[in-house]
């Protein structure tokens, strides 16, 4: 099943003119060897993925990871260049974004003639499109999300702390069989609604204002991350209006994703979207990331993004307005890119909902 994933990897050795890749960021030795542990190293080579690790995890190792040799080591940089010596390599890629810069001054002054390849844009699209087993880690995380809220809807309501609301979150997620929280969940209520990070506070919800909750978890170490809105009974026709041009901006972005747009123009019809009803000004943030082992990773939608569409990505879909003094609304859903347009994989529904008091 994983040896479709070292096809990238393979085609960088090609593209850059490489003996070996060095990658020793977990989510992309997770995605190329299935390793869920957090300490190892991966190198790639034309002919053979060798994992690396110390003894904590050799039995962890024998047991989930796909690949050609697993080596253990006692110095971690020692049996990696010890490794990268035995094959005779010359130039080896790494991963520029992620190795600290430390461990990159002591394997340049251990490792002789190696001449090391900095790696950042070309590694970008290694996990870019899912596969089957990872979209369907990516819908089982998102089902989570749907049963959890259904659990804890009949507390959401005046006069409880928003912090007690992400815990009951979190304890259903968990329960469900989630593995953790994706975030710090987001449950801002009133006018913290204006904050688009609101962390959740001890401020007790009131009658008549809209609550924004962000959560997820994830499965098989894949994320969820979804945003809904309510309305604590009746609301303002101030609060009613932003919500229906955020829902509204939220369609018309998913409408234009296919394979080959650019997500800078996904982003643009949303904020074209809001800016015509004269909210342009509060809606700050980019409209989407990508999202699998991690719950930020490529690709971005954002009026900056020079990322296009391709099938089987996955990214969130998160437009917002968000007003000081007043409140705000986000709705957020994760989305995959099929053949001629997208699909969504968190399912709780979106339509305007008022909580009965
Ligand atoms: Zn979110
Ligand atoms: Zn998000």
């Amino acid at each position: 099943m994983l040896e479709n994933r070292t096809f990238g990897a393979r085609r960088l050795l090609d593209e850059c003119k490489l003996d070996a890749l060095l990658i020793c960021n977990l989510p992309n030795i997770r995605y190329l060897t299935g390793f869920s542990g957090t300490d190892g190293v991966v190198v790639v080579t034309a002919q053979a993925v060798c994992f690396l690790c110390d003894s904590r995890y050799t039995t962890q190792a024998r047991d989930q990871v796909v690949a050609d040799q697993i080596r253990e080591y006692k110095v971690k940089l020692d049996g990696v260049l010890d490794l990268l010596r035995e094959i005779n390599a010359r130039r080896v890629g790494f991963e520029a974004d992620v190795l600290p810069y430390a461990v990159w001054e002591t394997l340049r002054d251990k490792g002789g003639d190696i001449f090391w390849e900095p790696l950042s844009r070309q590694l970008r699209g290694l996990r870019g499109r899912k596969d089957a087993a990872e979209l369907e880690c990516l819908e089982q995380a998102a089902q989570f999300n749907v049963e959890a809220l259904d659990t804890v809807l009949p507390m959401i309501r005046p006069g409880v702390r928003e912090c007690d609301i992400a815990l009951e979150l979190e304890f259903a997620l968990r329960r469900l069989g989630g593995e953790d929280r994706a975030f710090d969940f987001i449950v801002a209520s009133g006018e913290r609604g204006a904050l688009p990070h609101g962390v959740a506070s001890d401020k007790l919800l009131q009658a008549g204002e809209l609550v924004t909750v962000d959560f997820g978890t994830r499965y098989g170490g894949y994320h969820s991350d979804e945003t809904v809105t309510f309305a604590l009974g009746e609301v303002s026709a101030r609060l009613r209006e932003i919500y229906e041009v955020v829902l509204e901006a939220q369609q018309r972005a998913m409408t234009a994703i296919r394979p080959g747009v650019s997500l800078r123009q996904v982003d643009a019809q949303a904020r074209q979207c809001i800016a015509a009803r004269g909210f342009g000004d509060y809606f700050g943030h980019g409209l989407g990331h990508g999202l699998g082992l991690e719950v930020h990773e490529y690709p971005t939608a954002s009026p900056r993004s020079e990322d296009l569409a391709e099938e089987g990505m996955v990214f969130s879909v998160e437009p917002g307005i968000y007003i000081e003094g007043l409140g705000g609304v986000r709705i957020e859903d994760t989305v995959v890119v099929t053949a001629n347009g997208c699909r969504k994989i968190t399912r709780i529904p979106k339509e305007f909902k008022v909580l009965s008091l």
